[in-house]
């Protein structure tokens, strides 16, 4: 068998092995994206259950690097960058919602709760005076 005939044949296989491969890339991907968006969707239309939840890779994996969350005292909102926050990839998202706190809210002594909103793919307000999950303790 010459070299040009095994190119054809085993190039060939590996090329359409390669194809699919990204393909089912492409298909994870998505699968990801769409968990996540749906995720999105009940926190927005009907405020939770916040859990079960994508992980903070998934979200970013599937194109989703903003969380929108809200101040329960002040309904003041914020974008926060999801690649910002200091914790493990695979912590649920609903995980950081008790820990965020608006700064400029509640007392020393009592900060006001935070709920999420929904997750967006572009910053959609200036994070600004937001205590993350990760600087308080
Ligand atoms: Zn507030």
């Amino acid at each position: 068998m010459g070299t040009k005939k095994r190119e054809v044949i085993w190039g060939g296989r590996i090329m359409g092995a390669k194809m699919r491969a990204e393909t089912a890339r492409q298909d994870a991907k998505k699968a990801v994206r769409a968990e996540a968006e749906a995720w999105s969707i009940r926190m927005e239309g009907y405020g939770g259950p916040a859990q079960p939840s994508p992980t903070i890779g998934q979200c970013l994996n599937g194109g989703y690097g903003w969380l929108k969350i809200e101040c329960c005292r002040c309904k003041t909102r914020a974008s926060l960058p999801l690649n910002a926050i200091r914790r493990p990839r695979d912590t649920p998202i609903w995980k950081l919602e008790s820990s965020f706190r608006y700064r400029s809210c509640g007392t020393r002594r009592y900060k006001p709760p935070v709920r999420m909103i929904k997750l967006t793919e572009q910053r959609e307000i200036t994070p600004y005076r937001w205590v993350h999950p990760d600087e308080e303790r």
